[in-house]
């Protein structure tokens, strides 16, 4: 089963990641630890990919192409794999068919955790920290146990990273949207794409996907 997995962030992608990968004992691939090995592998592309990044510069697509397509070639993805970070782009998605053709292999489907918007931007800007000793809450899923005070270490004062405030996570909410939005309609022409309501509980949510997989 060669399965790809989308959502935005905060839709609960990287839970149901693990469930897949666990349930299913297909490779895990996301574009984070594949970097990660490359870079640590000092592969050619591994290299080319550093030389970018410690300039702050993105990785092109032909290099991030081909570190995607030296793990897809490698044994464990034989019986199937699950991409989850790839493609970010339609060019890259496009990119994606062409390698899987080279290999041999295609797409089973196209897993997309749907979550709308304003529950995202919910989930997103509940975190807050403790300011003593840094301790990560939520909002709605993990507040103190007695409000406005510390668990660890029953201080008061409590902040919010720049990440998790409300017009952060809603100009990053808007970046991915804008880019994954050509990536589904490519995947729904190609009649890849399944899209699961993940507003849900996550037990919920992962029996969708099972019935998508089985
Ligand atoms: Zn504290």
């Amino acid at each position: 089963m060669n399965l790809v997995l989308m959502g935005l962030p905060g839709a609960g992608k990287g839970t149901q990641a693990e469930r897949i990968v666990a349930a299913y004992n297909l490779p895990h691939i996301s574009t984070g630890d594949m970097f990660r090995a490359a870079m640590a592998n000092e592969t050619a592309l591994g290299l080319k990919a550093k030389s970018y990044m410690d300039q702050g510069n993105l990785v092109p697509d032909e290099v991030t192409n081909g570190i995607v397509k030296e793990r897809l070639d490698e044994a464990d993805t034989a019986n199937g794999f699950l991409l989850d970070g790839f493609p970010r782009t339609l060019d890259q998605a496009k990119a994606l068919d062409e390698m899987l053709k080279e290999l041999g292999k295609k797409l089973d489907a196209v897993i997309d955790i749907h979550v709308p918007e304003e529950i995202l931007v919910d989930r997103l800007t509940g975190r807050f920290m403790c300011r003593n000793c840094g301790a990560t809450y939520h909002r709605e899923f993990n507040p103190p146990k007695v409000e406005g005070t510390c668990d660890k270490c029953g201080a008061h004062e409590f902040y919010q990273r720049e990440d998790d405030k409300p017009e952060t996570v809603k100009n990053r909410l808007a970046v991915n949207i804008k880019s994954s939005e050509p990536i589904l309609n490519y995947y729904k022409e190609e009649g890849l794409l399944q899209s699961i309501d993940g507003n849900r509980e996550i037990d919920a949510v992962f029996a969708d996907v099972q019935k998508i997989i089985e």
